[in-house]
Parts: C-alpha cells; structure tokens; sequence
C-alpha cells in the first residue's frame, strides 16, 4: 500500500473502544462489492463506514497472490460499468488481467472517488447484532470497535475463507507450506526447491505451470482430475481494446441481460442436432477461442448429459494429444462428473507441463495421502519428500465468510441457526428474519455462476434502490417475507433441478468441499438476465415480498 492511502484510512476515526460510531450503513468488506456499495450508496447522500478484514482493498484480489493468478473473464468484460469515464480511461494491458493490475485498478477506483475516507482496513468484523427497538445494526470489529448503523450490508466475498484440509502431522513439517488463498505478500521463493501442490482446481491449474518453470522438482497432487480449457491469454490487441471501449454502451447492455453477465458469444443450437463435423468445428472454435467459451459451445451443454460427454471427450481427445505419455494423459482426464459441473478452469499450459522431466503428477485418489511427516508427504503407496508444501485446496464456499461473523436477527436467532441446513434469503439478497441486512452477490443469486463484477453492480444498484425507496417512505425497516424467501429457493432450486448440476454434487457449489457443511446447490443458475428481469419485477411491484415499516 502507499504511503497515502495508509494517511488516508488512518484519518477514519472512530469514538473509543465500545461507543458506537453511528452511520447509515455499514459494509462488511472491501473488494469489488464492497467498494461499488460505498461509492453507490454515499450517491444517496448516506453515510456509510467499510470495514475490511485485510490490509488494503481489493477481496479476491488481494489475498490470491499466487504465481499465476488471474482473471477468467477478459479485462473489458471484467470491470465496473458505471461510470463511462472509468471504463474508457483505464488501459487493461492483457487480455485476462492478472492479479497485480486488478490490485492496482480497483485501487485506482477508490482514488478517483475518493473513496479511501470511508474504508477502514485490518478491521474484520466478528458480530453483528440487530436491535429492534432501533430498527439499527451493532456491528462490532475484533478489536472491539462499534458502530452503529441502519443497514449492514454484507459484501464478504464467496470464495474468501481459505480451506486447509485436517491432515494428520501438518504441525510436525519443517519445511514451508503455504495457501493460494492466503499468500505471503513477500512472495515463495520455490527455485530449485521440491515443490509439492495438493489440488487440482482453478488455482492450481494457474500456480502449477509457473511453479514447475522454477522448481527443482515439482508433485502435483490430484485427486479429481478437472477440465482445463487454454486461457488463449496475451496482451491487449490494441484494435481490439478501441472497438470494445467503443461498443461499450451496448457490449455492458447485453452482458446485463445474458446467461453468465458477459459477452462470450452462446451457439442457441442444440449439440446433437448438427453432424458430428459441425460439433467438432464448434468445440475447436471454442479451444481456441480460450477460457469459459467451451461453456456455451451449444445451448444444452450443461442440460442434456449425451450433448455433455461429446464436448468432455473432445476435451479428454486434446490432453491425450498434448501429454506424452499416456498413461499421465488418463490420470489427467476427467471422469465421473459432468463437463462444467464443477467449475471449469482455465490456464496457460497446464497439460503441457506435464512433459517437463521435473514434474510429477500423483493420484491420490486410488491411494489417498495418509499424513504430511516432517520432511513430506506420505500417501498409502509411496513418501515424498518436500521443501515446500502448497494447498491449492480451496474455500468454504459462498456461506463460510457470513457464518464465520456471529450475525443475530430478530429474537436474537443467529444467521448460523438460520442457515444450519443450507443458506437461505430472498433474492439471494435479504434473509428473512434479518431486517435491513443484505448480501452481496451470495448465494440463491448469479453470482458464481456469472461474470461477478456484473452482479455484483446489479446487485448493489438494486439494494440501493430499495433502501431509497424505504427512506422516501420515511420507513426505518425492511424486512424480507417468509413465504417470498421460501418461494424464491424453490425457484433456485427448480432452476438447478433443470441442469446437469444436480447430478454431479461433489462440488463446492454444494458444499462438498467442506466438511459438515449441509450438501445444498447453492448459486442461482437461472441465468443473469433472467435473475435481473425477476429482480427488477419484485422492485416494479412495490418491493413484492418485503415489509417495509
Ligand atoms: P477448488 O476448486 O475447490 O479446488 C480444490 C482442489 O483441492 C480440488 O482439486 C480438490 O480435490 C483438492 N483437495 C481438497 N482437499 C483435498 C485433500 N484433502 N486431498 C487431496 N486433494 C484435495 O479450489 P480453487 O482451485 O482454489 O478454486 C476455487 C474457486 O475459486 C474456483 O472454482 C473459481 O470459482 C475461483 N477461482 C477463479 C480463478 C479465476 O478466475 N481464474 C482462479 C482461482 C480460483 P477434489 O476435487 O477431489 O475435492
């Protein structure tokens, strides 16, 4: 961080410890949702305080610092709309971003509104209580700091609670490990070290090719092999960056009302409905075109299980012909879910480091790791021996950021009781019995399954239109129905029902991931437009479905 925006969130003070700093709203978090909501929210004149956990801004941009980390949305795509004159001055300098330059643009967003004032940083909330007397929030930070506030919005991150997994004899290791969701700010030095990475899913398909280029020896170890689609990556193409930025206005217009907020081009034919030839025309198209395009090669991918595997085997036909030895190209080859069912990853050279002679891959499936010892790693078949140890390991996703504050609604019920079968809310917005709270692109809404800085400006927008409305009516309390909350996740759950996702659940969109977590299909995968138009009917009919008092 600079020298002035530390002066800057310095000079937000706040009242002694246990007197509570009084706001209108207060934001719980400081990446894209978090910074958007303060700057949206202060345009309604409201005063607003953010309190962050981390030590500067930026969420998922900000702690996932690991070699290779990057966007799988293209820049253009991934970035605020609100503002014209932001879309158009800044310069993305690569097709997909990578970590550092959405560090530097979001902090960049909060110079040019000036928003740093209002941003309290290494303060991580740890309770927030709603008091009915006062229709006001109490929220209170670690260190004891208290404010009070109408309305608290959580804008947390769904993919912000680093997950190592409990495996015996971590403690006894002398050598170095490290999460990707959690990485030093120093960065890992791994030249001639022996490198192990557990995990296979989207940040270990970015880590491991970067990782293996300075590695002595480098062992992956994978127990579910993952579709890895080529990032396609490379700097930004200068006519492209002109014609975009000039099609801006209608390229934002569309991503708003598509299926995933972006502005991948969707075939609306069916994949068994054009010969064999234009299927493999199609698929190739995609590969080519890089990233998240293979998601939307025909319009009944992730619908029709025949239409799946054809494009899952014409990915299982590419890493047979990039790996070399083929029995390291099957163990790499996904079976036993859905293509897209989890979450698609995309790289630069995954498959290929394969081939390199200092990389080794492992299945720790057939023969599970048994316990990290203090030179390594033991599995059931073999010992390895490590100077690093890398958890590509994931998040407790989408509920674990909210349950890990203790939240307290009417009658003093917690979020946690609330949620203790599977998250639960209106819109994915408000959680009933939770007045004047509400959620930031989480679950029962787009959000992981869309391009997040879009929802995440839809979402805002929407939530901020409705506390303008409650205060135009002079009301102090929204509140979220029962009946509409239960309507809305048979809604998101009919609309997965209606998907391959129900029928591949080892995934974190159901928890799988996290021990004791109820196994619930989490995001709304109805669509963005669809969500959008629902979103915007509810507002059109007075806030439909919420009491406003
Ligand atoms: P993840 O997708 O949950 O992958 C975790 C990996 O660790 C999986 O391969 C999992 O295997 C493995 N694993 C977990 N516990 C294990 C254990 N005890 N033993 C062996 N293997 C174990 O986590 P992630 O890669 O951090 O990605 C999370 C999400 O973040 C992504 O799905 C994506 O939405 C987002 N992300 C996006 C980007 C991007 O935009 N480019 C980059 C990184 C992350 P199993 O599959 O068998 O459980």
């Amino acid at each position: 961080m600079s020298d002035g925006h530390q002066v800057h969130t310095h000079l937000v003070g706040v009242e002694d410890a246990g007197v509570p700093h009084e706001v209108d709203a207060v934001v719980v978090g400081a990446g894209f949702a978090g910074v958007y909501a303060l700057h949206r929210l202060r345009t309604l004149g409201l005063t607003v305080q953010v309190l962050e956990a981390g030590s500067d801004i930026g969420g998922t941009w900000y702690h996932n610092r690991y070699p290779g980390a990057r966007c799988d949305i293209e820049s253009l795509d991934y970035s605020y709309s609100f503002d014209d004159d932001l879309q158009q001055e800044w310069h993305w300098t690569e097709r997909y971003a990578a970590q550092p330059e959405l560090l530097r643009y979001i902090r960049h967003v909060a110079d040019r509104y000036d928003l740093w004032r209002d941003i309290r940083l290494d303060s991580r909330v740890d309770a927030a209580t709603f008091d009915e007397a006062s229709s006001r929030w109490t929220v209170r930070t670690e260190h004891g700091e208290v404010f009070s506030a109408r309305f608290c919005i959580l804008a947390t991150g769904v993919l912000s609670v680093a997950q190592v997994p409990d495996i015996a004899g971590l403690e006894s290791f002398q050598g170095q490990w490290f999460h990707t969701g959690d990485w030093p700010h120093e960065g890992v030095d791994a030249s001639g070290k022996r490198v192990g990475v557990i995990g296979t899913g989207s940040s270990a398909t970015q880590l491991v090719p970067v990782v293996a280029e300075q590695a002595g020896h480098l062992t992956v170890f994978q127990r579910t092999a993952n579709f890895v689609m080529p990032a396609q990556n490379h700097p930004m193409i200068e006519q492209v960056e002109r014609e975009w930025k000039a099609e801006y206005p209608e390229r934002r217009a569309k991503a708003r009302v598509s299926g995933f907020g972006h502005n991948q081009l969707s075939n609306p034919k069916r994949a068994m409905e054009v010969s064999p030839e234009e299927r493999r025309r199609e698929f190739e198209l995609r590969w080519q075109l890089g990233g998240l395009y293979m998601m939307r090669a025909f319009s009944d991918i992730l619908v029709d299980p025949v239409a799946n595997e054809e494009c899952a085997e014409f990915v299982r036909g590419k890493i047979r012909e990039i790996v070399a030895d083929p029995e390291v190209a099957e163990l790499l080859s996904p079976r036993g879910f859905h293509f897209g069912t989890k979450r698609l990853c995309s790289g630069t050279d995954y498959y290929e480091t394969f081939n390199r002679e200092n990389v080794t891959l492992v299945d720790v499936r057939t023969a599970p790791i048994e316990r990290i010892t203090p030179t390594g790693l033991r599995t059931t078949a073999a010992e390895y021996d490590l100077d690093v140890l890398i958890f590509a390991t994931g998040f407790d996703a989408m509920t674990g950021s909210m349950l890990k504050i203790d939240i307290r609604g009417l009658d003093g019920r917690t979020l946690r009781e609330k949620w203790a079968h599977g998250p639960r809310s209106y819109l994915g917005v408000a959680p009933a019995g939770f007045p004047n709270l509400f959620i930031v692109a989480g679950p029962g809404s787009p959000s992981v399954f869309s391009n997040m800085v879009n929802s995440i400006e839809q979402h805002v927008e929407w939530i901020a239109a409705l506390i303008e409305h409650a205060a135009l009516r002079g009301a102090r309390r929204v509140e979220a129905t029962e009946e509409a909350e239960q309507a809305w996740i048979d809604h998101v759950n009919e609309a997965a029902g209606r998907t391959l996702y129900v029928r591949s659940p080892n995934s974190w969109y159901f928890g799988a991931n996290t021990p004791g977590k109820p196994r619930v299909f989490m995001p709304y995968v109805g669509g963005v437009g669809t969500y959008r138009h629902l979103a915007d009917d509810v507002a059109a009919k007075d806030y439909e479905g919420f009491l406003i008092s």
